[in-house]
């Protein structure tokens, strides 16, 4: 039996009202474990390092804090968050808006490369309590003298070690020793390696270390799988598994008291029987939903963490993690909702590209690793509606009616002169027509499998991890691809040309950030990087979507369009009917020791 922890509140944590009231809007219950050990410190003024990976919270653990101290009367940047992607930054920035939704007067503003710098320009001098940017893009208002950095209050770095990988942490740098020093000083990081290290001791004073350790625990009646899946295909991916699972009962876990109920209704329009299952229900209501989970009135429960703490019923056969749980604890207190009474449970987890960190480091603290679930395509769907309908039909034989149904269709057969096979297939179209038995392709089976991060990449990405980060140059100002393990050397690239070279002063860093945020492509992806006197050159994995490269044709690095485009073998960029036409040439990439 694993130990129930019991949560502290947000109440506890000294937070103003007016965040505590906007935190029951949002629907969070109680702190995440890097909430309530980060904000009581960053109340307090300290400095801190929060060993954290994306959805754990980390977010609200420096955004609350930002929020209780700056002064929403004055326009001036009092807070400053550093996040490595224009992604992270609008993220951020979403989220801060959303917390102080009752403080009034509040501007955060997001500021990241790739946007017209016009408007931005704009938005400054209308005056920002809170920025929150890339580092090239800061740099550049830094320099322009557009940002004023003197009265920060509080400073965070968001996902350290990401700047450092993608090779900003020289950029860090210069933007730390631009603010006063004064200024309060969070650092947030996955991993500290020692570049990190070194930042955390030139700028923090002492912090406090933060840091939510996992303990170690096996559960091996659980057969535990997962889904890479992006945000807006879980519904689908969901109602795709609720349909072949052998399901006989299950809890759908996800992180907000909206979600559960919005999320039930779904499902229950699915045609199931489903309840959501939450904090802001009375005791009574949460133990008449269990009662009737137990008793099959109910199949299916949306809950939150705070409120399937301790459930014990036996016919879970079934745990599903929508939302990934913030920590290793929690993930492995919902799968043990499941496999109880001696029976084996099946958990299945539903994970974001960027969240991939959270999956390794739950398979550390559990010693096991997590199958990758492949969802079920149309065909097996179809298949398998089929022999349902087949299975029904063969067992409606034995009570169905002699004699009458029989004249009745030798009749029909007869007046409308059509065989028995076709008077059949009408009365089974008739029968499924609001149930067709044909799957539907959905969104996910439209992309190739390779276009998906494979483990094989992440075990890479670990791999890469433990370089210094910084994009390696070599005499002809070229990043030299980083070292590449026999499996992740599987991936193909192809070359594509920017209009952006020496002569606008660009560095791989600014390349690959660029095309990283706009494409969304991991930086461990890339491969060689030269960048010549007028344009550049860049290895990137094969079959990269038309939109994407027409969106990353519209681009701009250092004041100048990328103007992306394929290059064919020769060197020459393919032209552009080309590129529309015919699909670009594949060719595998050479081992790291040939290059
Ligand atoms: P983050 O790690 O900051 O990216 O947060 C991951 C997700 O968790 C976001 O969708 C947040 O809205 C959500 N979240 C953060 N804190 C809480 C909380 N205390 N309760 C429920 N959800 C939360």
């Amino acid at each position: 039996m694993i130990d129930e922890k019991a949560p502290c509140s947000f109440e506890e944590l000294g937070l103003p009202n007016t965040l505590l009231k906007a935190l029951h809007s949002v629907g969070y219950e109680t702190p995440s474990p890097i909430q309530a050990a980060s904000i009581p410190p960053l109340m307090k003024g300290g400095d801190i390092i929060g060993q954290a990976q994306t959805g754990t919270g980390k977010t609200a653990a420096f955004a609350l804090p930002i929020l209780a101290k700056i002064d929403s009367k004055k326009n001036i940047p009092q807070a400053l968050v550093l996040t490595p992607t224009r992604e992270l930054a609008i993220q951020v920035a979403e989220a801060l808006q959303s917390y102080a939704r009752h403080m009034k007067g509040f501007h955060v503003l997001p500021l990241y490369g790739g946007q017209d710098m016009r408007g931005q320009l704009r938005q400054l001098s209308r005056g920002v309590q809170v920025v929150v940017g890339t580092p090239g893009r800061l740099l550049d208002h830094l320099r322009r003298k557009s940002l004023d950095l003197s009265d920060l209050k509080m400073l965070v770095l968001d996902e350290a070690d990401e700047m450092l990988r993608m090779g900003f942490i020289d950029d860090v740098e210069t933007i730390l020793s631009h603010t006063s020093g004064t200024q309060q000083t969070a650092l947030f990081s996955a991993t500290l390696p020692a570049p990190i290290r070194k930042v955390a001791n030139r700028f923090l004073k002492n912090p406090e270390h933060i840091h939510i350790q996992g303990q170690a625990v096996t559960v091996d009646t659980i057969n535990q799988r997962y889904w890479m899946v992006n945000q807006r295909q879980k519904l689908d991916a969901l109602t795709r598994l609720l349909e072949f699972e052998a399901i006989e009962a299950a809890i759908i876990f996800v992180r907000t008291r909206e979600t559960t109920t919005e999320l039930a209704e779904k499902i229950s329009a699915r045609g199931y029987s489903c309840a959501a299952i939450n904090g802001d229900m009375s005791q009574s209501q949460r133990e008449k939903t269990i009662r009737d989970l137990k008793k099959g009135a109910i199949d299916i429960l949306v809950a939150t963490d705070v409120a399937a703490r301790g459930l014990d019923v036996e016919r879970i056969s079934h745990v599903v993690n929508y939302d990934i749980p913030y920590d290793s604890e929690a993930y492995i207190h919902r799968i043990g909702r499941t496999g109880r009474a001696g029976r084996t449970g099946n958990a299945i987890l539903f994970v974001t590209p960027r969240e991939q960190r959270l999956l390794g480091s739950i398979e550390k603290t559990t010693g096991q690793r997590i199958a990758r679930l492949e969802l079920p395509t149309s065909q097996d769907i179809t298949t398998q509606r089929v022999q349902r309908f087949k299975q029904r039909i063969s067992e409606a034989r034995a009570v169905t009616p002699k004699g009458f149904f029989d004249s009745l269709v030798i009749d029909l057969c007869n007046e409308l002169d059509e065989s028995p096979e076709s008077l059949a297939a009408t009365l089974a179209y008739l029968l499924q027509q609001d149930r067709p038995l044909r799957a539907e392709p959905q969104e996910h089976e439209k992309f190739s499998k390779k276009d998906r991060p494979s483990r094989k990449a992440d075990n890479t990405r670990n791999e890469t991890r433990k370089d210094d980060g910084k994009p390696r140059r070599d005499s002809e100002g070229s990043r030299k691809p980083r070292k590449r393990t026999q499996e992740s050397s599987e991936t193909e690239l192809e070359t594509f040309r920017v209009e952006v070279g020496e002569t606008n002063q660009v560095t791989p860093g600014d390349i690959v950030g660029a095309i990283a945020n706009e494409a969304g492509i991991d930086s461990q992806y890339f491969g060689r990087i030269e960048i010549k006197e007028n344009y550049s050159t860049i290895e990137l994995p094969t079959g990269m979507p038309k939109e994407v490269l027409k969106h990353l044709r519209k681009v701009w690095v250092r004041n100048k369009k990328l103007e992306m485009s394929r290059v064919q073998e020769g060197g020459k960029p393919a032209p552009a009917k080309a590129i529309r036409k015919s699909p670009a040439k594949k060719r595998k990439t050479e081992g790291s020791a040939k290059r």
